[in-house]
């Protein structure tokens, strides 16, 4: 393994522009976000909030960033996701608000795909791109869950309230993973728009709804009056101002000293 100081030029010459082009197109300015303090609709979640997230890759000694997607929203968004080309050695991801400084649960999926490190990008002062990376000290994280990991000097400016709800599951997914044929055809065998199959066995007519289901992309009206939506909860993420973000960059580089090493750039 390279030296950790060596290694960050490496890890900034090889993916800085990258990681500047999926903050730059990700990743909210303050000024845009500053007004908003509570978000009820999960559209607009997604776009204040949203995280993007790729693969960091290695190939023939250099790194490069594997598909950037978008899946998820809040603390504790993480992407996981394989390089298609190269090997993984780690991960990249944007923070929405000033901060990018680990979340716990970033730290933990790191250490469980025993990435070799990790970057965090967003916008800091003047709303410039600003990315972190930390390496691993292979010292074990531990959290002690009666204490907050960070505890800062600087208040938040503000907090954003935000209706955290999962999506609901996708047809092809209860279908593949909730419905057997047999389910199939005892849920919704009697169902009018189903009376038409003719066939000998439950499995059958369990396959035959199965097909209709999927040409149709939804499932049968009764699922949806039996099924709750799934339920969703008011979380809230401290807002920070872009002029304090350096200060407590270094704050949190500090508390984690002992686990990784780090170090943050503009880009
Ligand atoms: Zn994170």
């Amino acid at each position: 393994m390279t030296e950790p100081l060596s290694l960050f030029d490496d890890i900034f010459s090889d993916l800085g522009p990258a990681f500047k082009e999926v903050i730059e197109s990700k990743v909210l300015k303050y000024e845009d976000i500053e007004g908003e303090l509570e978000l009820m609709d999960p559209n607009d979640t997604e776009e204040v909030l949203g995280e993007a997230g790729a693969p960091i890759c290695m190939k023939d000694g250099h790194f490069h960033l594997g598909r950037v997607r978008e899946p998820c929203v809040g603390a504790g968004c993480r992407i996981d996701s394989y390089c298609e080309v190269g090997r993984k050695v780690g991960s990249f991801h944007t923070h929405p608000l000033v901060g990018v400084w680990p979340s716990i649960p970033d730290m933990e999926t790191s250490s469980r795909e025993s990435e070799v490190f990790f970057c965090i990008g967003g916008r800091l002062k003047d709303d410039r791109p600003y990315a972190a990376c930390y390496i691993s000290t292979g010292k074990k994280l531990f959290i002690n869950p009666f204490v907050p990991f960070y505890q800062f000097s600087e208040e938040p400016r503000g907090n954003i309230r935000f209706w955290r709800q999962e999506p609901e599951m996708e047809t092809e997914e209860l279908l593949s993973e909730v419905f057997s044929d047999r389910d199939l055809a005892w849920e919704f065998g009697d169902e009018p728009e189903f009376e038409d199959i003719e066939c000998d066995t439950e499995e059958e007519l369990g396959a035959r709804i199965r097909e209709r289901i999927l040409e149709t992309g939804d499932m049968p009206e009764r699922y949806y009056d039996f099924a709750d939506s799934p339920e969703g909860e008011w979380d809230t993420l401290d807002s920070y101002a872009p002029e304090q973000g350096e200060r407590l960059m270094g704050e949190a580089f500090d508390r984690l000293a002992l686990y990784y090493n780090a170090q943050g750039r503009y880009l």
